[in-house]
């Protein structure tokens, strides 16, 4: 048998992946055994500095050594109790969640897309028994080219069609405008709008920033016609962008966070939905909840996570370098870019059209020793852990350099 061998080739895991499992990825054939930091080495030793940071889960890096302790002695203490009791874990991890995010209650899933979910169940509910919209007649808007996740409820508001395609009935109850666009706000509230469901920046749909003071206005508007504001800081949370949280740099106050991606310290899986008192006030014993959300030993690493972000300054050394590494791609004499855009270390770089597409361009900078993936179809997306260095970035630079020019 194939797995029984001890020496396996990096194609002989590629095809027993291909055989195996469900082909609902197409990875760059990059076989990883290894990681450390911002580097990861594949079956060959081969070392590639990572500029994707598993869609910014690995915002600490890989296998950061305070996690993995923590990670590795709470899982010989106790790692799952259920909610049905209670944990020694979970406190202290949620005190400090509202400690760095102002709001003050939390709710702890797994997966981003449970952790939207929530939001959403907690936003209906909210419009029912606080807001007091008619039964069954709550909606909310969310933007085009978002993305929330792959669950069926969260596909129902994409605007990409694959997403959907083959996968319904959807979800009913969402109303979308275009990203970025106040007014279209204003004008697509009604009396039944529970809550605005909005990435601060959007992430999957190619680091679309929204114009300066969008998440203000939009904040006024919600505030003016008691409509929730619910920010999904997935991918945009816990320093990627420069901040500890997106909708810091313009001073807003949402009423609900959506986190994860680097809540696991890129150890193990966790989400949260955080919010209000008023709104997590929805939920009653019963209403919500999830066998392994909460888990004494996700806590354990989540805590550790946002510790290692705090005493590491990772937000303000994620503005510092991303402020570096954005002028330095910006100008960059390529004749393939059409535009450099990023906030933090959360950085596209679009191609123009002629280009013929980023995957080619991914597999180059893979063959040259950096790991970056294609977001849409034109634009490379480059999110090292931020604890990347200037140096590290220099030698980025060089590799993206010898292939876009
Ligand atoms: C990744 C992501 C999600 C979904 O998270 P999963 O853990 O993959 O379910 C939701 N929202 C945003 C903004 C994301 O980037």
């Amino acid at each position: 048998m194939l797995t029984a061998s001890t020496s396996l080739t990096a194609q002989d895991y590629i095809d027993l992946e291909t055989t195996y499992g469900a082909n609902n990825y197409h990875p760059l054939d990059v076989v990883i055994t290894k990681g450390q930091g911002v580097w990861v080495w594949d079956t060959e030793g081969k070392k590639y500095l990572d500029c994707l940071s598993a869609y910014s889960a690995l915002n600490q890096g890989h296998c950061h050594p305070k996690i993995l302790q923590a990670m590795t002695e709470q899982a010989s203490i106790v790692t799952l109790t259920s909610r049905a009791f209670r944990n020694n874990q979970l406190g202290s991890f949620y005190e400090k969640l509202c400690q760095i995010s102002g709001l003050s209650k939390v709710l702890p899933m797994n997966s981003g897309a449970e952790a939207v979910e929530t939001a959403i169940k907690a936003i209906r509910k909210w419009a029912y028994t606080v807001k007091g919209v008619p039964a069954n007649q709550a909606e909310i808007i969310v933007c085009s080219n978002n993305f929330s996740g792959r669950t069926i409820s969260l596909i129902s508001f994409s605007t990409e069609a694959q997403y959907q395609d083959g996968f319904y009935p959807l979800t009913p109850g969402f109303q979308v405008i275009s990203f970025g666009d106040a007014s279209a706000l204003e004008a697509a509230i009604t009396p039944n709008t529970a809550a605005f469901l909005v990435e601060p920046i959007q992430g999957e749909g190619g680091i679309i920033i929204p114009p300066d003071g969008f998440l203000k206005q939009a904040e006024t508007i919600c505030r003016q016609n008691n409509v929730l504001l619910v920010l999904d800081e997935i991918q945009t949370g816990l320093g990627r962008t420069g901040k500890m949280f997106a909708f810091e740099h313009e001073g807003v106050r949402p009423d609900g966070i959506t986190i994860g991606k680097a809540l696991s310290g890129g150890f193990y899986p966790i989400s949260a939905f955080l919010s209000t008192e008023e709104v997590m006030g929805v939920f009653h014993p019963g209403d919500h909840g999830s066998t392994f959300g909460g888990n004494p030993l996700a806590a354990a690493i989540a805590n550790a996570a946002i510790d290692v972000i705090m005493e590491e300054r990772l937000p303000e050394r994620a503005a510092e370098m991303g402020a570096y590494f954005i002028t330095k791609l910006q100008s960059m004499k390529s004749p393939h870019i059409q535009e450099v855009r990023g906030k933090g270390l959360l950085i596209g770089v679009e191609l123009k059209p002629e280009a013929g597409g980023a995957r080619s361009f991914c597999k180059d900078l893979a063959q040259k020793g950096l790991l970056a993936k294609e977001t849409r179809e034109n634009t490379i997306r480059f999110a090292p852990p931020l604890v990347i260095t200037q140096e590290e970035i220099n030698w980025a630079l060089e590799q993206i350099e010898r292939v876009l020019t």
